[in-house]
């Protein structure tokens, strides 16, 4: 069980963080005060930093970068030459490139507390993640620095009333938790047809810094209540790579065919953003892959899924288009013939037989033009990643039980009647580790 070692050292880390963090202040232990001592204040005090410099003895200037604003126009008022800012921007490049400073970006100006007010440092935050800071005193050099990433677990519960993203908002979750959601349940959710009622329960780090979210770190465990049916997604380590499983370690994904045609004599055209059209003569892109074979040849659906479009249309001429899931969608092109019972709103299996090659539409012989899309974006799809969809080995499976029957009744136990995100305890089961 690599990936519950893996929580056990981020645990690890946190435990070990906050002993650091509570050992840099003293501690009074309550039941061992024999007598209250008066301490001076200042023993208590530490020095201010700000990105790590400790700045009581400076002065500091904090602004966003407006637009068309560049590094000499904002440190002109501090005493820093040209021929310094040319220095900074020349041994700054490999670092971070002063001509990119992003407009209503944050930085910061450290100066000297006297009438010259010189800048020691710039100090700049191309990202919520990471500042890079510019010194300008002594010698001129800059360093990207990454912030403290803040990891804590947390888990939601709601019933989707309106949509998911604003459930998510409604409890106090950040709504960037869509994408990973909507990743682990792709093939079991509809997330375009959320019917009233759908709820969701989740596990799963939240990243932030400074108290800010910046992202979404594991999914740990999901519950999806989608048209009365419950899914369970246990996430778990095979081969070395994290996927989703159900209660009984059935792989929540599902694959997809590597070619529609069962048989075809040669892949004629690649999809590439620039060919010559042999019918069009001219170049443009071609956004799909060409297998030629004979006229009549079958062509079947690469995955279940619904059929969106099925019918005639100029240049594509007989053409079925096939929604798999959220996440994909893939197109049939120029087929002599849409096979029978094929019309939008339709269910297909996987393998089952949508059409026949042909030549209809813009095409130049017998070929099948097949088009994929991904996320909303066409792709090539003899390049796409298709995840696996093997469940758990059989040798694997009665560990594999205890761990998804422990993560089952955590989230059997979570309340719908949440009032906002909570920290989770979801138990370890480090037990079960060898
Ligand atoms: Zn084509």
């Amino acid at each position: 069980m690599r990936r519950t070692r893996i929580w056990l050292v981020i645990t690890g880390l946190t435990i070990a963080l906050i002993s650091v963090i509570y050992l840099q202040f003293p501690q009074v232990e309550k039941d061992n005060v024999v007598a209250e001592i008066e301490i001076d204040p200042s023993f208590f005090h530490l020095p201010t930093l700000h990105y790590g410099f400790p700045i009581d003895s400076f002065e500091v200037v904090e602004g966003k970068v407006k637009w068309n604003q560049n590094l000499s126009e904002i440190l002109s008022e501090f005493n820093i030459s040209f021929q310094d800012i040319h220095t900074l921007a020349q041994n700054a490049k490999e670092v971070y490139d002063v001509r990119k400073l992003k407009a209503g970006s944050n930085y910061s100006i450290i100066l000297n507390k006297d009438s010259l007010r010189t800048a020691r440092q710039f100090i700049f935050e191309p990202s919520p993640t990471e500042f890079v800071v510019y010194n300008l005193t002594d010698t001129i050099f800059a360093k990207l620095e990454q912030k403290p990433v803040k990891v804590t677990e947390r888990m939601i519960a709601a019933e989707i009333n309106s949509s998911l993203y604003e459930s998510l908002l409604d409890q106090g979750a950040s709504p960037v938790l869509v994408h990973p959601l909507v990743d682990v349940f792709a093939w079991q959710v509809d997330f375009f047809r959320i019917a009233q009622g759908d709820k969701f329960k989740v596990i799963y780090d939240e990243q932030t810094v400074d108290g800010k979210i910046v992202g979404i770190g594991d999914i740990k465990a999901a519950y999806f209540e989608h048209w009365g049916k419950p899914y369970y997604a246990i996430p778990y380590k095979t081969n070395d790579e994290v996927d989703y499983f159900d209660e009984e370690g059935n792989s929540l994904r599902k694959t997809l065919l590597k070619s529609p045609l069962e048989y075809f004599s040669r892949i004629s055209s690649r999809y590439s953003l620039r060919r010559f059209h042999p019918v069009q003569k001219r170049y443009k892109a071609h956004l799909g892959t060409d297998y030629a074979a004979p006229t009549g040849t079958r062509i079947r659906t690469v995955g279940d899924g619904v059929v969106l479009e099925a019918r005639y249309h100029g240049g594509n001429g007989n053409y079925v288009k096939i929604k798999h899931n959220s996440n994909y969608t893939t197109q049939y092109l120029h087929m002599s013939k849409i096979a029978r019972g094929i019309r939008p709103g339709v269910s297909v299996k996987q393998g089952q037989t949508i059409g026949y090659v042909g030549s209809t539409g813009l095409a130049n012989g017998p070929h099948l033009c097949y088009r994929f899309w991904k996320n909303g974006r066409q792709v090539d799809a003899l390049k796409v990643d298709i995840p696996s969809s093997s469940g758990i080995d059989e040798s694997m499976l009665s560990e594999y039980r205890s761990v998804a029957d422990s993560i089952r009744s955590v989230l059997d136990n979570i309340d719908f009647q949440l009032e906002e995100t909570r920290l989770a305890k979801i138990p370890s089961n480090e037990k079960d580790n060898p």
